[in-house]
């Protein structure tokens, strides 16, 4: 198995070098990379926007601008978002608005390619946050350089749960992104015509707080999710061969799994074919002052205008090589992976011992919360082993095995939330760092690469702005120096 600092491998899901090769250094040139010709856009204000607001097939999406305004893309009407408008009709609904136009919308805030065409980003760490917002870039005319010091999707983004969802997340601005994110896995299928990373089917949760649940579910329904509190027949109509743990249960009939390995190599190809440059097997060592370029492991130094921190756990010691410490608070979780016979599964099932989900043919993922507070010392595979009993516990599957363990760390901000968009100080250093970044990637990804190449903050990205979370007295100069970090 293969060690990093942040976990091992699972062994049978270990393929993706294979697929990239090591210490790849490629440029190909893409009919998309040229031609860099802004699309016709308009600013309008939040007022002119709900004089807009009728049942009009050619209502364009908007997107929010910096200034407070929104960019209308009049190339691209929506008919499923026009319709939707025709609902809403007062000037305190904008953000709906723009939340429904942004969820429902094939093009809101695409990289507008004629604003900084031929820009030169070096984005750190091929995760699915790196990836993403990589492709983005490459898709608006950036000229990328995806720089990686293990293999594309080799960290975080492997070890991770994948759970795509909106479900406990708080408050509601908070709950807002991560829906958008979920939806944006939707968008993805119908912009790239498929998507067989993505596995939808919903979620079903068991809990023995039942007044919680219902809670839960009467709150997310009011928010406008896809929430249902379930009898044990229905329970038993969507996995027939689970046992009922005899507790309250709710379906959410639009969450889904995402095979993370597959879609970071997807998006890697893509950025590839878009025009970026992916170096694998190459570490990130230093930021030079201005972010003028990157220092890669062997020496060479890559000229760049600006610099996308998309290294995970490893975040905060990027940022250190920019100045600007990022604050981490990451933590540890252990995902085991059972070989079973068959499919005894369906779709993401929580229960009050442990939450599993499929994992392709023959094999589930276990995880729970309560053995992620056990991590500590060497005893991995017998917490591995108590996941394996309670995943019997509720499922007939005697003859399961564990066939993988992997100890992941989540890459989680010290308030908990994204730090994503532009550190404020430092010219040309923007971050992309999050937890739930399976659910959040391909969103976080569109929205950093809009504002790097048209300068827009989202408003949905908003609040979750790098410089919240950095001390109020930053060093003077901060990268007035190049710094070397690990
Ligand atoms: C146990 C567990 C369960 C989870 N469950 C869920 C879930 O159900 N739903 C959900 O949405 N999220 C979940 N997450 C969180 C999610 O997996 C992460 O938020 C996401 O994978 C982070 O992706 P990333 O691209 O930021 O980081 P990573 O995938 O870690 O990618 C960062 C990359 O940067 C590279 N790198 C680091 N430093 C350098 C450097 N100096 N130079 C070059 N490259 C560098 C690394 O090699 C790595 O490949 C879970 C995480 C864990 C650990």
């Amino acid at each position: 198995m293969k060690k990093s600092r942040h976990g091992d491998m699972y062994a049978p899901r270990n393929q993706l070098s294979s697929r990239f090769g090591t210490k790849t250094s490629s440029r190909r040139e893409s009919p998309k990379s040229e031609g860099c010709s802004p699309r016709a856009t308009f600013e309008y204000t939040p007022s002119k926007i709900k004089a807009r607001i009728k049942p009009n097939k050619n209502v364009a999406p908007p997107v929010a601008s910096s200034t407070g305004n929104v960019r209308l893309n009049s190339s691209r009407a929506n008919h499923t978002a026009s319709r939707k408008l025709a609902a809403i009709q007062t000037s305190s609904h904008i953000h709906q608005l723009l939340y429904i136009y942004n969820i429902h919308s094939r093009t809101p805030c695409q990289p507008d390619r004629g604003r900084k065409c031929g820009m030169k980003v070096a984005v750190i760490g091929a995760g699915i946050l790196g990836a993403s917002v990589a492709y983005r870039l490459a898709e608006g005319g950036a000229r990328v350089t995806l720089v990686e010091r293990g293999e594309p999707g080799g960290g975080a983004s492997a070890a991770s749960f994948a759970w795509v969802n909106a479900n406990e997340k708080k408050p509601r601005a908070y709950f807002g992104l991560n829906y958008a994110g979920l939806r944006e896995h939707y968008r993805l299928r119908e912009e790239f015509g498929g998507a067989p990373w993505l596995h939808p089917g919903g979620n079903l949760v068991w809990s023995a707080d039942a007044r919680g649940l219902r809670e839960r579910v009467e709150r997310l329904r009011g928010w406008g999710y896809a929430a249902e509190t379930v009898g044990e027949e229905r329970a038993r109509e969507l996995e027939p061969e689970v046992r009922s743990p005899g507790v309250a249960a709710a379906y959410f009939p639009e969450e889904a799994w995402v095979d993370v390995p597959r879609l970071v190599r997807e998006l890697v190809e893509r950025a590839r074919a878009a025009g970026a440059e992916v170096r694998t097997g190459s570490p990130v060592v230093g930021i030079e002052a201005e972010v003028s370029a990157v220092r890669l492991a062997g020496g060479e130094r890559v000229a760049v205008d600006a610099v996308v921190n998309a290294a995970g756990p490893d975040a905060d010691r990027v940022a250190g090589m920019a100045g600007s410490p990022l604050p981490l608070a990451p933590r540890r979780g252990l995902l085991v992976r059972l070989e079973v016979r068959g499919a005894p599964l369906r779709r993401v099932l929580h229960a009050p011992e442990v939450n599993l989900r499929p994992d392709g043919a023959g094999y589930l993922i276990a995880h729970h919360e309560s053995v992620d507070r056990r991590l500590g010392g060497k005893d991995e595979r017998r917490l591995a082993v108590e996941l394996l009993e309670r995943a019997r516990g509720i499922l007939p599957v005697p003859e399961a095995r564990v066939s993988g363990v992997r100890v992941g760390t989540r890459p989680v901000p010290a308030d908990g939330y994204p730090s994503v968009g532009a550190a404020p100080g430092i010219p040309g250093y923007y971050e992309a760092v999050t937890h739930s970044g399976v659910t959040l990637g391909p969103l976080l990804g569109r929205l950093l690469a809009c504002e790097i190449l048209g300068g827009e903050v989202h408003p949905l990205a908003a609040p979750y702005r790098p410089g919240r979370l950095r001390e109020q007295r930053m060093t003077e100069h901060p990268i007035r120096n190049a710094k070397e970090g690990g």
